[in-house]
């Protein structure tokens, strides 16, 4: 049967509220066993990258003040203005832009989520069609593992009552035996009673739906990390690990945000940072794969270079995890209201050591447009650094990408006219180049302050040449205290003289201009006679 009303329509429908609410089982913390305030590090084998996954408590994450900067709860209230009618026909649905949910069924827009399966479709005939595919793919699973039947779906109380535990197989092991496991496996660990690792993924009880899509997705044993970070992150503790490229990490960290996530009746509640675009799809198509089937549980992609209204859109759908790059986080937040208060799993994904993040662009001030496109072009050419120009000519979503890949560490060099002069406060460069001085000391003082904010330390190399000749004087007295070294051209240059001369003829006209005590009888005297002359 296909019951239109079942299909959610931009969030306005209160029944969906409805059923959010009353799939919720268990008050808050009731469920995890949390292991709080105690921090473990899980090495594995060799490392070279880093992960935080699992920060239980809001207030120890390091977004504190996002609850307090966004005031409208994601699960409640309808969308502003009048409801469209739901498209009945796939035809009358228009094709997706860049970025946008994609129909499961036939590609074009996906403009609403299926209540049953959660996924994106674009029609109540795509629906229909999506729910049938559904059935005949269960029903091909049951009959291909005939074990499997009665097992599936999952009913949210299941899933809602996990609890960690350990299991009696690792519970009986000998101290040694765990110890010359870890060994052999490579597992180092610090931190006070860490919990054994798991050799099983059954070991951890998860729901059916979860064991089945670990092993749709492939997963028949866990990898080291995930052997020792899976059980660690169940029970709630903060975990800092660290294990080869290629290793499972994603895994190791979604499997517990994702029962987490079960748990929670507030969305979203947990919030995966990443450095970068194509790193947040890759997280989200696993999260997805191993969502699948389970109730209530929604992922939004917050990532730079894709349209922010879909974004925006889905991310107040009552979306359980968010998978963000910085940039665009910082940006949501400044602009949006939704709440993200009920965050309560903070991972931050190879954050901690992308290279990225920690090499400073670099800002380079041109003074006209097709200098920054030129510039821009020879830097990538001759030096391979990745580089984009900005200026007034590009439109307004150019500058917002170029903002936001600048921000996620995708341009090494962006060569500017004025435009990016000023009021880029969240943006730290490394390195300013004023390859032609400004034609103001107010300019240039804004071009030069873009590097070494948030206290960090940063360098302006700037060229001056005869153009800039009547700034001479003004260059050297705003920088010379400073401590920064200033060419002898610049200091032995006529110009200079000249205007450091006038400068002080003019101060001594001002200081005989100015009435004191001494010549105030003197002007009072003049200022008669001529009157009297007159
Ligand atoms: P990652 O290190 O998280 O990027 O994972 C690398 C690849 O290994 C991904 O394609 C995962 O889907 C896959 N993978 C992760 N865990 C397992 C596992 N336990 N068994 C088989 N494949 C896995």
């Amino acid at each position: 049967m296909f019951v239109p009303r079942s299909l959610k329509v931009k969030r306005s429908s209160n029944d969906d509220i409805k059923s959010c609410v009353a799939k919720k089982i268990k008050p808050e913390g009731e469920d995890l066993q949390l292991d709080q305030g105690r921090d473990v590090s899980v090495y594995t084998s060799v490392t070279e990258e880093a992960i935080t996954p699992d920060r239980p408590s809001s207030q120890s994450g390091p977004f504190p003040s996002l609850a307090g900067q966004l005031r409208e709860d994601a699960s409640v209230g309808p969308e502003q203005g009048a409801e469209e009618p739901v498209k009945s026909f796939s035809k009358t649905q228009r094709w997706a832009e860049p970025g946008e949910p994609v129909c499961v069924v036939c590609g074009r827009y996906g403009e609403y989520i299926c209540d049953k399966t959660d996924e994106d479709v674009c029609s109540l005939e795509c629906k229909a069609k999506h729910l049938l595919q559904v059935k005949e793919k269960e029903e091909n699973l049951k009959l291909s593992s005939p074990e499997k039947v009665g097992s599936e779906p999952e009913s949210p109380l299941d899933a809602a009552f996990y609890i960690y535990k350990e299991h009696p197989f690792i519970l009986n092991l000998q101290e040694d035996q765990i110890e010359n496991l870890k060994q052999q496996l490579g597992i180092s660990v610090q931190g006070q009673e860490v919990t054994r690792p798991i050799i099983d993924f059954e070991h951890c009880g998860f729901p059916e739906t979860l064991n089945h899509n670990l092993k749709k997705s492939g997963y028949e044993v866990p990898t080291p990390i995930q052997m020792q970070m899976i059980p660690v992150g169940l029970l709630g503790r903060d975990i800092l690990a660290s294990a080869d490229t290629g290793s499972g990490k994603t895994a190791a960290f979604l499997l517990p945000v994702i029962i987490r996530a079960l748990l929670e009746s507030r969305a979203p509640s947990a919030l995966v940072l990443t450095p970068t675009r194509e790193l947040a799809i890759q997280i989200e198509r696993q999260a997805k794969e191993l969502m699948s089937g389970l109730p209530r549980m929604r992922t939004v992609l917050l990532v730079g270079g894709l349209p922010l209204p879909p974004q925006l859109y889905r991310l107040r759908q009552h979306v359980q995890v968010i998978i963000a790059t910085p940039g665009r986080l910082l940006d949501i937040i400044k602009q949006s209201s939704v709440a993200l208060s009920g965050i309560k799993i903070v991972v931050l994904f190879e954050i901690l050591n992308d290279k990225k993040l920690f090499k400073p662009p670099v800002l380079v001030f041109v003074d006209c447009r097709l200098g920054a496109d030129l510039l821009s072009e020879a830097v990538q050419k001759i030096t391979g650094l990745k580089s984009t120009s900005m200026h007034s000519e590009k439109s307004q979503v150019e500058r917002k990408n170029i903002l936001e890949g600048l921000l996620e560490g995708e341009y090494e060099v962006v060569v500017s006219t004025g435009v990016l002069g000023r009021g880029l406060d969240l943006i730290s460069v490394g390195l300013v180049v004023n390859f032609n001085m400004p034609s103001s000391m107010d300019e240039y003082v804004h071009q030069v302050g873009r590097v070494g904010r948030l206290c960090q330390n940063g360098t302006a190399i700037t060229f001056i040449n005869n153009n800039s000749k009547r700034l001479f004087w003004d260059i050297a007295k705003r920088v010379k205290p400073t401590g920064s070294l200033l060419p002898p051209q610049l200091l032995s240059s006529p110009y200079l003289h000249d205007q450091k001369k006038k400068e002080q003829q003019k101060d001594k006209q001002t200081q005989k201009d100015m009435v004191t005590g001494a010549n105030l009888m003197d002007i009072i005297r003049k200022h008669d006679k001529s009157n009297s002359q007159k």
